[in-house]
C-alpha cells in the first residue's frame, strides 16, 4: 500500500487518486463505535493516537482505542463524524501550500508541524 503511494508517477494523477475515506460508525446505548478508525489513520498516515484525540475534543467526548475501532463515550450521528474527519483532512493533511495530501507531521522544538512531502513546505499545526 505505502509503495504503491509513493510510486505514483505525477502529482496531479496522486491528487485525483485520494479519496477522503467514509467514517463507518455505530451507536451502541450511550456510545458511539467508529469501526473503520485503524483503517481511516492508515489511510491518512496518520497516528491513531492523534486522530482519537481529534474526534475526542472536538466532540467533547472521552475516547479509546480497542482493536482498531474508536469507541467515544457519546451519541454521535455519522454526518457528523464524517464532517469531523473531513475538517481533520483539511487541517492536518493537505498542505497549505499546494493542497497535496502528501504530508507527515513531525515535532519540531515540541511544536507540531506539518511538512510536505511534494513541496517541501512546513506549516504549523494547532495544538490538540
Ligand atoms: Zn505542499
Amino acid at each position: 500500500m505505502k509503495n504503491a503511494i509513493e510510486k505514483l508517477p505525477t502529482k496531479s494523477e496522486h491528487a485525483s487518486r485520494f479519496k477522503i475515506p467514509q467514517v463507518i460508525s455505530e451507536v451502541q446505548g450511550q456510545k458511539t463505535l467508529i469501526k473503520n478508525f485503524s483503517e481511516i489513520a492508515q489511510n491518512l498516515r496518520r497516528d491513531e493516537s492523534h486522530l482519537a484525540k481529534y474526534f475526542s475534543k472536538e466532540l467533547a467526548a472521552p475516547g479509546n482505542i480497542q482493536n482498531g475501532i474508536l469507541f467515544l463515550q457519546k451519541k454521535v450521528t455519522h454526518e457528523i463524524l464524517q464532517k469531523k474527519l473531513e475538517a481533520y483532512i483539511k487541517e492536518f493533511v493537505f498542505c497549505k501550500v499546494c493542497g497535496e495530501p502528501d504530508t507527515h507531521l513531525e515535532k519540531v522544538e515540541r511544536i507540531l508541524q506539518m511538512r510536505c512531502d511534494a513541496c517541501g513546505a512546513r506549516s504549523p499545526t494547532r495544538q490538540i
